[in-house]
């Protein structure tokens, strides 16, 4: 849907991007994660046309950004960080604003309201909303046209733990009515709930891409088993180190043990045949911060 192709970008001797390719698939959630100036920026304001590439080509659904600029764009819809609205405009003025700039019928903003649960504050100044309620005020604009593909740079970097968590909700439902969506986010717990795949970023160059189950299997990062014991002993620990844990700590009643996938069970079988008496565990699979952290600790390549 959304195809870089040997993207360079050069501010004078600076370079922002190195030969970048990457491929966002028709219906798929792509989040772009990287630190600060990685290039993730850039690479959305090429996407945009509003950065022109010193190498490279941009195509949506085989528009080139550069030259078929007009027909690129009208697949987009874009919320920046902080969406552009008009204060004193009450909610509906201000979609109803973008929809005769984009020439959408004012029957849609009925719809796109209700979409993004904003129905009830529809004739609320746009100054007197909270943050959330902004956000999804943005979306809303961006959702006007019924663009394909919805571009989102740090939706939710501003949002209190409500606020985004509906506003995950509202990505959830759109990617599951099948549109495109193009993430850049420092949010890396968020990215993991929603991205079907990640795009890791580090001077201007891509250094992996794929899900974060296959991005975790591939850094081999251990899984993280947390066992309350009935009674708490150093021989349980031993136990946990013998049957494969890479680390076992004791913090209270609790075993915390990182360990690879593949022995998690073979840590529990080795307790419980012990006769350790396990009162109830959890697992949690590696976070996307621990394999971001891994990878970007590694040269990179080329
Ligand atoms: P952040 O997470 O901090 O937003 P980012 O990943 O979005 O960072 P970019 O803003 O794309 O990174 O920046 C990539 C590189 O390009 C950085 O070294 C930045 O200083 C440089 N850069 C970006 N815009 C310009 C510009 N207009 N002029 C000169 N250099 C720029």
């Amino acid at each position: 849907m959304i195809e870089f192709a040997h993207i360079h970008k050069r501010y004078g001797a600076a370079t922002a991007i190195a030969d970048l390719s990457l491929m966002v698939k028709r219906g798929e959630l792509l989040a772009l994660v990287g630190p600060n100036g990685a290039g993730k920026t850039t690479l959305i304001r090429v996407l945009l046309g509003l950065v022109r590439p010193t190498a490279g080509t941009v195509c949506i659904d085989g528009h080139d950004v550069q030259r078929d600029g007009v027909a690129a764009r009208l697949l987009l819809g874009y919320l920046p960080q902080r969406a552009v609205l008009y204060g004193n405009l009450t909610v509906h003025e201000n979609l109803a604003f973008v929809a005769q700039l984009r020439g959408v019928s004012p029957v849609r903003i009925a719809e796109v309201l209700a979409l993004v649960r904003l129905a009830p504050v529809a004739e609320r100044p746009a100054r007197t909303l909270s943050g959330g309620m902004l956000q999804r005020l943005g979306l809303a604009q961006a959702l006007l046209a019924s663009p394909p593909v919805l571009v989102l740079d740090e939706p939710t970097v501003s949002l209190d733990p409500q606020s985004t968590l509906e506003f995950k909700e509202l990505l959830r439902a759109l990617h599951a009515a099948g549109t495109t969506v193009l993430l850049s986010s420092h949010i890396l717990g968020d990215v993991q709930e929603v991205a079907d795949r990640v795009a890791i970023l580090d001077h201007g160059r891509l250094v992996a891409l794929d899900s974060v189950a296959a991005l975790a299997q591939q850094c081999a990062l251990p899984e993280r088993l947390r066992i309350q014991v009935g009674e708490p002993s150093d021989h349980a620990v031993e136990l946990a180190r013998r049957a494969g844990a890479a680390t076992a700590e004791l913090h209270g009643e609790t075993l915390e043990v990182a360990v690879p996938r593949e022995r998690k069970l073979a840590v529990l079988q080795a307790l419980m045949a012990a006769g350790v008496v396990i009162r109830d565990f959890s697992s949690a699979p590696p976070t996307l911060e621990a394999i971001f952290l891994q990878l970007l600790d590694q040269p990179v390549k080329g």
